[in-house]
């Protein structure tokens, strides 16, 4: 495990590093105060949970290696800093209240020089779900539409505002029980695939929540450190489904334009895709004098109660099959992922590991702040679930708790009460 939580005496000896250690400013924060009453109420609530939950942060073993980098309630984002241990970040966070923390999946020599003077040794190998990518039909009715002309929010996902006819508008996303049990399927899948594929340790992969719609999944096998990034990308496209044809499958096209099979030997249709698909469509392979007859006949009553032919069905197979990753993600050895343990600003909730995937609820288990009572007034009439109970709000004020109320501000769902400020 590349990742470990820190330990109680780290943290102990942060509130002496924060006195000590004044952080070093590398760059000029007197721009990046919140320029709003919400940005100025989430960068205090959020500078709490730091405070209180920062033994949820977990760091990579080898800080000292990692590009750091920082997104603050100005919405800029930061990069290319360095931390020698846990309580100079800790120290670092309380003092400037970032909306985002990121750390590199990289190793670097030099982390904090730019991208060409870093000197790059490995990076664990990163997969992003995001719901965006299942292309739910539930998230039609759920998620809703922020109207960048008139800022109207739209109930559903609309192509025009409903106030002004505008076309410009964002999707704010809201994940349902659906879109969360879909998610999950795609890391279940995923996780299959490394371990039988690729013969990856379970035990190397690490499953987080990404902090509002989707999963990320760390491989720390150190055999997939040093793979550069068109390697990674295979993978990706292999995870994808990408590229297979009928003939990948072990078959060919005969004289009379039927499929029949090239390979004759079982155990190589056993394995990988080829032996996915295959027993998906519970497809059997026969030997002697008559396989490719008997194989034929198969084929032709397979397709009648497929009602479609078997190219298609093979496609549709793939596609089924196939883990909805974001490639660009995988591949991009760059890059920094949002932290372990921190907040994601566009919920709220962290990002946070799960140990187990099928009990994992965001809305209970990424949801650190408290029940205290948050006057808020929200942009629009909804239900909410959290933490088992449902919460109805109508358009205008409304008195949540307060994981209700992060939650629907950084949505951008509701406005502070200014008395809160
Ligand atoms: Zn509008
Ligand atoms: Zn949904």
């Amino acid at each position: 495990m590349i990742f470990s939580t820190n330990s109680k005496s780290d943290l102990k000896n942060a509130a002496d590093m924060l006195k000590e250690n004044e952080p070093t400013l590398k760059i000029d924060f007197k721009n990046s105060e919140p320029s709003n009453n919400n940005q100025l109420w989430l960068k205090k609530t959020f500078k709490k949970y730091y405070f209180k939950y920062f033994i949820n942060v977990a760091l990579p073993e080898k800080i000292n290696l990692h590009e750091f980098g920082f997104r603050y309630f100005d919405e800029k984002m930061y990069r290319h800093f360095s931390f020698n241990s846990p309580g100079e970040i800790y120290a670092f966070v309380l003092k400037f209240s970032p909306s985002d923390i990121y750390c590199s999946s990289s190793f670097y020599r030099n982390p904090s020089e730019p991208m060409d003077k870093k000197e790059w040794y490995g990076s664990e190998l990163i997969f992003d779900i995001d719901g965006k990518d299942l292309h739910l039909e539930c998230t039609l009715e759920h998620n809703y539409t922020r109207c960048h002309g008139c800022n109207l929010i739209n109930a559903g996902v609309l192509e025009k505002c409903s106030n002004c006819n505008g076309s410009r508008l964002n999707v704010i996303e809201i994940p349902c029980k659906n879109c969360i049990f879909f998610l999950k399927k795609e890391v279940k899948k995923l996780i299959n695939l490394l371990v039988e594929d690729f013969g990856i340790d379970s035990k190397t992969i690490s499953v987080y929540f990404s902090g509002n719609n989707g999963f990320h999944l760390h491989v720390a096998d150190k055999d997939y450190l040093p793979l550069l990034s068109v390697e990674r990308a295979e993978i990706s496209s292999y995870l994808l489904g990408k590229g297979f044809k009928l003939e990948t499958l072990g078959l060919k096209i005969n004289n009379d334009k039927k499929f029949i099979p090239i390979l004759k030997n079982k155990q190589l249709l056993d394995c990988g895709w080829r032996g996915r698909i295959l027993k998906n469509l519970k497809i059997n392979f026969y030997s002697g004098k008559n396989a490719d007859n008997n194989f034929i006949k198969q084929i032709e009553k397979l397709e009648t109660i497929w009602n479609c032919d078997f190219q298609q069905k093979v496609a549709k197979t793939i596609e089924d099959l196939s883990v909805k990753i974001d490639p660009m993600v995988t591949m991009d050895i760059h890059r920094i992922f949002r932290l372990a343990g921190s907040l994601n600003s566009k919920s709220g909730f962290a990002k946070i590991l799960c140990n187990d995937v099928d009990s994992f609820d965001p809305f209970k288990d990424a949801c650190f702040f408290d029940k205290s009572t948050i006057e808020i007034v929200s942009k629009i009439d909804t239900s909410i679930f959290f933490k088992g109970k449902k919460y109805n709000l109508n358009k205008g004020s409304n008195s949540v708790p307060e994981y209700v109320a992060v939650y629907l501000i950084s949505k951008g769902l509701a406005d502070i009460n200014l008395k809160e400020i």
